[in-house]
């Protein structure tokens, strides 16, 4: 009998250790269980989270949001515009520079049937008004040629010349100084005014002494014009000097040029 209750006792034991690891097994299974729950209880915080954080989310709006203000503000920049065209102001017309045989020109005629290049016709005329606010009295005496009225000057000029005694020779190259050859002359741009004080119309030196011409030496670039042919650039321009002669440039070359003390040739060479 003993022998068989230490058996039954066994069982018991070994039953009692099974049922034991059972439970253990089973308790395993639920912690198991219980972590594969939380795995969707997790992925809920992650997305919850992705979904409060302003800055994730933030940083995605961002480029969408700015965008198109980019856009909006590179359209409005004045600085992506079209720069002005400056050439036809600028052109260089002198002994060696010919006009261009195609050279068209659309004029606008001021008092006393003088002529100019429309688009210059503004900044002229608030110039001359500026000056007879200080009380001078500037004339333009000279303003847009054709090539006829050019031919009509220079060969006057020469015969006037040939007058003195001067050989065709000599005389062609001596007009050349004071009347430009035909299709060399900045008033057939109509770029070119030649202002004269009222009280004194001559086309001589002395011009420089009358107090229009003062002022418009002194103030000219302010409006876009130059004193074309200084006195001491007649070996680069070519042409005497006549301190008369405004040519049209624009207020920024204008600028440059009377600050620099340049003339045209010099300044464009430069630029
Ligand atoms: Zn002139």
């Amino acid at each position: 009998m003993r022998s068989s209750v230490k058996w039954i006792w066994r069982l018991t034991l070994v039953s009692v250790a099974c049922l034991g690891m059972g439970l253990y097994g089973l308790s395993g299974c639920h912690e198991q269980t219980s972590i594969s729950r939380e795995v969707p209880s997790t992925e809920t915080r992650r997305t919850a989270p992705l979904e409060e954080l302003p800055g994730e989310d933030y940083a995605d709006v961002i480029p969408r949001a700015v965008t198109p203000e980019t856009e909006n503000s590179m359209e409005e920049d004045p600085q992506v515009t079209e720069p002005e065209d400056t050439d036809w102001m600028l052109m260089l017309v002198n002994p060696q520079n010919t006009l261009p045989e195609d050279f068209s020109v659309t004029l606008k005629e001021l008092e006393n049937h003088q002529a100019v290049d429309a688009r210059i016709y503004e900044d002229l005329q608030t110039m001359l008004e500026d000056a007879r606010k200080e009380g001078l009295s500037p004339v333009v005496r000279s303003s847009y040629r054709t090539q006829a009225d050019q031919e009509i000057l220079y060969a006057n000029k020469v015969s006037r010349l040939r007058k003195q005694g001067y050989s065709r020779e000599e005389a062609e190259a001596e007009a050349a100084r004071w009347v430009a050859f035909p299709g060399t002359s900045e008033h057939q741009l109509g770029l070119a005014v030649d202002i004269v004080a009222e009280s004194y119309r001559a086309l001589e030196e002395d011009q420089e002494n009358t107090p229009e011409q003062k002022w418009l030496m002194a103030n000219a670039h302010r409006y876009g014009f130059i004193l074309r042919y200084p006195e001491e650039k007649s070996q680069i321009t070519g042409i005497g000097y006549e301190p008369w002669h405004y040519r049209y440039v624009g207020r920024e070359a204008a600028g440059e040029i009377y600050e620099k003390g340049i003339c045209l040739e010099e300044y464009l060479e430069r630029s």
